[in-house]
């Protein structure tokens, strides 16, 4: 739609319409007709680092320091980190973790400042003509004064309004459409130039084509400063919306506005559209013109449970108690159980409950301690009577039943229905698929349902713990490109090592062949000396183990040459080992210190393995010997026994033929007796004959 058409149709009074939205008690009046209050200065504040989307700054101050009002306690290059200030002058008494205001009750790093009552500011710089600013000057001041979103969002707002020129609407919301809350309606009452200045310095920043104001029917008298404050200035159009909740939404009012339809994905800017709240125009004003950073706030407190409901300026850090105290906090059970003549102390009551936010968007405090923030903007303690539910610990939720309320008046065109029973299956996807993200947490889904579902409360989680795991799986897809950066970067480490390690080996190489005036190279000169060195130190080892046989024996002479052999294999083996030591040591300095245990234990693993190596070769050649020698004695022995057998053979044979002898001798012996014995015998035989025959011839 063409902007002329559109500006036609609010010249006219003529506006579109969002989808479903309701329509409320208002309870409005509880607050608005009275003027906002300023509050005496607390004892102490408390100030969470983070008060807005995106991240916390770091710090500028520590326990003890005194600070200035306006001081910034907080800064970061990181343009998501907005930066805080002291509210007022005083002392850092503490920088600790405390619980801040959030559905979850969940605690934040907080800075505490001890209030010194003088409330004395830092130098300041009024700037008389902020027309004479330039684009970045002004984005820098709006940076350094910690300005976010004051609707809500909390949206860093040098981020949202630095952006390229071509932008059709400036839009400035001040709907406030939900129920019992005031503070826009009487900040536009009481602060319409302040206001507008703030509007004419986005109009320079961002030059649109047309600037709406946006407000609801019901906020007569701020429709009137506005008009007043805007009369001349024909860009400026102040839009009077009947009312409906939620028209605030900014999707819904640049609906209403303009016809156009945000999608789902897509960002107000892609249309040509720049929303900022009405709040948020007047914290520019006080920091581009009057150089005072976002310190305070308007912020209604109301309901029945309030004696004194009331806007007042309240610094940013001060406790929700202090507030309730300074409004006439009376609890509906003090109220009904205060008996002063009563002689029985009254019975312990449960606390009434307070509501930070308005009764359809707001939710309940556990600790009345919380400090106010830049995006407080109500605090509701309502009465039993007023909103039952509020006091009723018991869940009255029952069965879906389908009856459709919900859907009809979700101005998100969703399915609440649908997307409450994801929530409660934690099924994350489907949850995605049914745009749970475009939900507004307006209520008015959980206003209708008759079931009394807390719808809101079942989306609200289901958000918080699928923000929770993409930051996770964000962390884990982090590290995952970390460690294979890493990876890489060791490989590529290792390959170029290996490359030096290869080119210093080659070098060597060379070097060692380079050859020698002799025509040997160096390389084998040494390693032959080196070799027959350890060959002869191995041989003479042998050698001298078998000293006592080596000289004698004609078998050892034999087998030396294969010892020598051995020992020149070893002493070969040895001279490689040595090698690879002198390698590693040579690498000392490249490797990494994982790499060098590495090779260490490597080089340990091989020298070990060489070691066994050698003392089973030792034992080998040791058994060797010992069983050489082991036969050698036994040839010895034998020879000895053959020796000493042939000997005593030998004397045998000796003793034998002396006995052979004799007793030859002595047959002889007998023969030649037998035989002279038988001569004899025949003589005188003879002799006998003769005689006889003498006798016989005598
Ligand atoms: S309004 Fe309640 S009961 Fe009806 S469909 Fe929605 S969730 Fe179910
Ligand atoms: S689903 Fe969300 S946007 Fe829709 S009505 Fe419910 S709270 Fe509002």
């Amino acid at each position: 739609m063409i902007i002329e058409t559109i500006i036609e149709r609010i010249n006219q009074g003529k506006f579109w319409h969002f989808h479903g939205g309701i329509y409320p008690s208002e309870q409005k009046s509880i607050t608005s007709s009275k003027p906002i209050k300023q509050l005496s200065l607390p004892k102490q504040l408390v100030l969470p680092l983070q008060q807005h989307i995106g991240r916390q700054g770091d710090l500028l101050v520590e326990v003890g320091d005194k600070v200035l009002k306006g001081q910034a306690l907080t800064q970061s290059s990181n343009p998501m980190a907005v930066p805080v200030h002291a509210p007022t002058s005083g002392i850092i008494s503490a920088i600790k973790k405390s619980v801040i205001a959030h559905p979850s009750g969940l605690s934040e790093l907080c800075l505490f400042i001890d209030v010194d009552g003088e409330d004395t500011w830092k130098k300041r710089e009024i700037c008389q003509d902020f027309s004479k600013l330039s684009h970045q000057q002004i984005i820098k001041k709006i940076a350094d004064a910690g300005i976010a979103g004051m609707g809500g969002a909390g949206f860093p707002t040098h981020i949202k309004v630095n952006t390229k020129p071509g932008i059709n609407f400036l839009i400035i919301n001040a709907v406030e459409c939900e129920p019992y809350i005031t503070a826009d309606d009487l900040l536009m009452c009481e602060q319409s130039e302040a206001i507008v200045d703030g509007i004419k310095i986005l109009d320079q920043l961002l030059s649109p084509s047309f600037i709406l104001i946006g407000i609801e029917d019901n906020k007569p008298q701020a429709i009137k400063a506005l008009q007043q404050a805007t009369q001349h200035h024909e860009k400026i159009k102040v839009c009077v919306l009947p009312t409906k909740y939620p028209t605030g939404g900014e999707k819904q009012l640049i609906q209403v506005l303009t016809g156009k339809e945000v999608n789902t994905g897509t960002l107000p800017i892609n249309s040509g559209i720049v929303v900022q709240n009405v709040a948020t125009c007047f914290a520019i004003s006080d920091a581009v013109i009057n150089d005072i950073p976002l310190i305070r706030r308007v912020v209604t407190l109301t309901g029945s449970a309030l004696a004194k409901p009331q806007n007042f300026w309240a610094l940013l850090g001060t406790q929700v108690s202090y507030l309730l105290e300074q409004a006439g906090f009376v609890s509906e059970v003090n109220k009904t159980n205060s008996t002063p003549n009563s002689p029985q102390p009254s019975p312990p009551v449960p606390s009434p409950p307070v509501i930070m936010g308005g009764p359809l968007m707001g939710f309940s405090i556990l600790n009345e301690q919380v400090p106010i923030v830049k995006t407080s903007n109500c605090i509701l303690a309502p009465s039993k009577i007023e909103m039952p539910s509020a006091f009723d610990n018991n869940s009255n939720e029952v069965e879906c039943i389908r009856c459709g309320q919900c859907a009809d008046v979700c101005p998100s065109q969703l399915l609440p229905q649908e997307l409450q029973w994801s929530a409660k299956a934690k099924d994350h996807q489907q949850l995605m698929q049914l745009n749970l993200f475009d939900c507004i947490d307006c209520g008015a889904c959980a206003y209708v349902c008759p079931s009394q579902i807390p719808l809101v409360q079942y989306y609200r989680v289901a958000k918080a713990e699928i923000r929770q795991q993409q930051q996770l799986d964000i962390k884990s897809e982090k590290a995952k490109v970390r460690f294979e950066a890493r990876k890489l970067r060791l490989e590529q480490e290792k390959i170029a090592r290996q490359e030096k390690h290869k080119k210093a080996a080659a070098a060597r190489k060379a070097t060692m062949n380079k050859k020698s005036a002799d025509g040997s190279t160096a390389n084998s000169a040494v390693a032959a000396a080196l070799a027959r060195v350890k060959a002869k130190k191995a041989a003479e080892k042998i050698i001298n183990s078998n000293e006592p046989l080596a000289s004698s024996n004609k078998v050892t002479d034999e087998i030396s040459p294969v010892k020598v052999a051995i020992a020149r294999a070893k002493a070969k083996k040895l001279g490689k080992q040595e090698n690879i030591e002198s390698s590693l040591n040579s690498n000392k300095p490249l490797a990494s210190s994982s790499e060098k245990q590495a090779q260490k234990h490597s080089a340990i693993n091989e020298q070990t393995i060489n070691d066994k190596k050698a003392r089973i070769a030792a034992a080998v050649a040791k058994a060797k010997a010992k069983k050489f020698q082991e036969k050698k004695s036994s040839t010895e022995q034998n020879e000895l026994s053959i020796e000493t057998q042939s000997e005593k053979t030998s004397e045998k044979a000796q003793n034998i033929t002396t006995e052979a002898e004799d007793k030859k001798a002595r047959i002889a012996a007998a023969v030649a007796k037998a035989k002279s014995k038988a001569k004899l015998k025949a003589i005188e035989k003879a002799q006998q004959v003769s005689t006889t025959n003498s006798e016989e011839s005598t």
